[in-house]
């Protein structure tokens, strides 16, 4: 049976010593007050949640799956799940960074992504369904009336209701401007929707007594594309005037799909029927308040892969120190044993090292993007805000991505580890190999992501937010580039910032005499980025180690090894990748479609 132990020595390591996390919450008001004592047992107390409540479902609900009632249209998710779920609203854990107002513990988001890193590792598919209600809770605070405020933010935060995202219908996922469903206006100011959607996860379940989809729809009068998109909320019971449920809503799941992975989730079709809905923002705007939400999910899928990479490597590093098989090449390391453990072999190394440096640097990129949402969304200077919204906005699509593809890889990488044994589903990790491959399809594909990135964020923007990243990295060389024992984390982190800053410019140059070469360089750009960010933080985290080697505690010895492991060997992948983009987009379009 796989096992999961929460990592906190090292979320411990990067909230506080990479990141001091609490010195920024002394200069955010709301969250001044937060020390690193209680962000610490927040995290101990959700540890233990997840280890022991929704990790020992994690292979029973994959075996199990959800069951669909074509006569009720009801979805029973696996043995366990709601009762789990009981647990999670007793602890008020969805209540975790949720606003006082609303019932929400105010906490900082740096906690709630460290909670989901923590059960996404535990059970991903369980954590899907409070997981999205998160996003529609954002996005109502965001952009809801004050009336739908109050009608629904109090049951989200609670998780007495759960909320879901519903923009794909059957013919349209990536370009929503293609969507079909119709929103009618009604006399009272409520509207009646029909449509249907497909691929909504947690769409119907038996967790909660009521859900909450956020849907997306068009007026009758709306022009056609994007900019004809408008959002409501659509609850599965209507809410009567004093709070209590109504009558049951005309949107219903017809059928969940059998998919790959996160078998414990339901992925619903959903047919909505002149379902009553509330429009959340203005009419025509629904896709910019809908951003609110995938934005917080993409961050989320991010934290997924996370999840998954460190769980895979634990047991992956267990496997590989108990299997015995061959000897060293450099003669028996067990000689006591019939052949040696597979962990002295390199490559079996090299496989664990790549999971455990994924781990290490998505976790610290993830949790430094959670503290900038912090200040984003908290801090009493404009340009603050503004600073770290840049941040963000710039590096959700690397989250999304490179955490996801970096996860891909090294689910694989540690599932390999165990030979054909890793291939049988009695040990657990073909599971993971298998959940976390949605999470580079879904919330925008990846190759998407990374058009948002090399488009949107990049030369929309004529560089002016991946110049600041790059001002972070500047100052860090030039603070350390003196120091000796920092020469091999600095000399190769500032090579490749003037490699981007070079790549950058060309394809900008191309992609002013055709644009094709923007969708030719992207996937590769976004990953020649991503080990940009992570080679920052490494470096980072290397000096912090490096300081503390000699203090006899093993932890900065490891972190150290990791950190030369990822620059050794992961990190050149960037001169192929370079190559790659910088070929182009001739290699690509010039076969004509008919000889395909
Ligand atoms: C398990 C699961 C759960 C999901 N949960 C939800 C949910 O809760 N709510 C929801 O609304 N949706 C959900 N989805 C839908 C998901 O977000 C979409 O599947 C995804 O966005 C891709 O859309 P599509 O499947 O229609 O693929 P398409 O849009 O048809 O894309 C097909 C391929 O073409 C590529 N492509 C498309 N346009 C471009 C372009 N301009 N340039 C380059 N390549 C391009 C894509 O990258 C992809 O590789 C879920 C899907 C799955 C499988």
């Amino acid at each position: 049976m796989p096992i999961y132990k929460a990592p906190q020595r090292d979320m411990h390591f990067v909230l506080h010593e990479l990141l001091d996390v609490e010195s920024t919450f002394k200069t955010l008001p709301k969250h001044a007050e937060i020390d690193r004592d209680t962000l610490n047992a927040v995290l101990e107390e959700g540890a233990k949640f997840c280890e022991d409540i929704i990790f020992p479902l994690n292979k029973s609900g994959d075996e199990e799956g959800c069951h669909h009632d074509k006569t009720t249209f009801a979805v029973t998710t696996p043995k366990g799940y709601k009762e789990a779920y009981a647990k999670f609203v007793e602890g008020g854990w969805p209540a975790l960074g949720c606003e006082p107002e609303f019932g929400g513990q105010g906490l900082p988001q740096v906690a709630n992504t460290a909670f989901y890193e923590m059960g996404n590792s535990a059970n991903q598919a369980w954590l899907m369904y409070p997981g999205l209600t998160h996003g529609a809770y954002e996005c109502l605070l965001a952009h809801g009336s004050d009336a739908l405020k109050q009608t629904y933010l109090p049951k989200l935060t609670s998780g007495e209701w759960t909320g879901t995202m519903c923009l794909t219908e059957p013919h349209c996922g990536t370009d929503l401007g293609l969507l079909r469903s119709k929103a009618e206006p009604q006399a009272d100011g409520s509207y009646k929707l029909s449509g249907q959607k497909i691929f909504i996860s947690a769409g119907e379940h038996d967790m909660v007594e009521n859900i909450v989809h956020l849907v997306l729809a068009r007026l009758p009068d709306a022009p056609a594309g994007t900019k004809g998109i408008s959002l409501f909320v659509v609850p599965k019971f209507l809410v009567n005037a004093d709070g209590t449920l109504g009558a049951r809503n005309g949107i219903n799941c017809n059928g969940i799909e059998h998919k790959m992975g996160i078998h414990s989730n339901a992925t619903c079709q959903m047919y909505l029927e002149g379902a009553t809905g509330w429009m959340i923002g203005e009419p025509n705007k629904g896709l910019n308040a809908m951003f609110v939400m995938m934005n917080a999910a993409r961050l989320g899928v991010g934290v997924q892969s996370l999840g998954l990479t460190e769980v895979a490597y634990q047991n992956a590093v267990a496997y590989a120190k108990d299997r015995i098989q061959m000897r060293s090449l450099s003669g028996p390391k067990a000689p006591d044993k019939p052949a040696d453990p597979i962990i002295v072999h390199p490559d079996v190394r090299k496989m664990l090292l790549t999971a455990r440096a994924y781990a290490e640097g998505g976790r610290a990129l993830a949790y430094w993007i959670a503290l900038q949402i912090d200040i984003e969304l908290n801090h009493p200077d404009a340009d603050a805000r503004k600073e770290a919204g840049d941040m963000v906005a710039l590096m959700t699509p690397i989250v999304k991505a490179f955490l996801t593809d970096n996860g891909w890889t090294a689910t694989s990488a540690c599932m390999q580890v165990y030979g054909g044994h890793g291939y049988i589903a009695e040990w657990g990790m073909e599971q993971y190999v298998r959940d976390a491959r949605i999470n580079m399809i879904y919330e925008g594909t990846n190759t998407i992501q990374s058009l948002d990135l090399l488009g949107r964020k990049v030369l929309m923007d004529n560089g002016a937010k991946l110049k600041k990243f790059g001002k972070l990295v500047a100052t860090f060389i030039e603070d350390e580039g003196v120091v000796e024992a920092m020469q091999e984390f600095v000399n190769p982190l500032a090579d490749l910032g003037d490699k981007v800053q070079k790549l950058t410019m060309e394809i900008g140059m191309k992609a002013m005499g055709n644009p094709d070469e923007v969708g030719a360089a992207a996937v590769d750009y976004l990953r020649v980025v991503g080990h940009l960010v992570f080679a920052y933080f490494f470096a980072r985290m290397a000096k912090i180690a490096l300081a503390k080697q000699d203090s006899g505690d093993p932890f900065y010895t490891a972190k150290l090894a990791t950190a030369r492991f990822y620059f050794a060997k992961l990190l050149p992948e960037t001169a192929s990748l370079i190559r790659s983009a910088r070929a182009g987009v001739k290699p690509l379009l010039d076969m004509s479609e008919d000889l395909f």
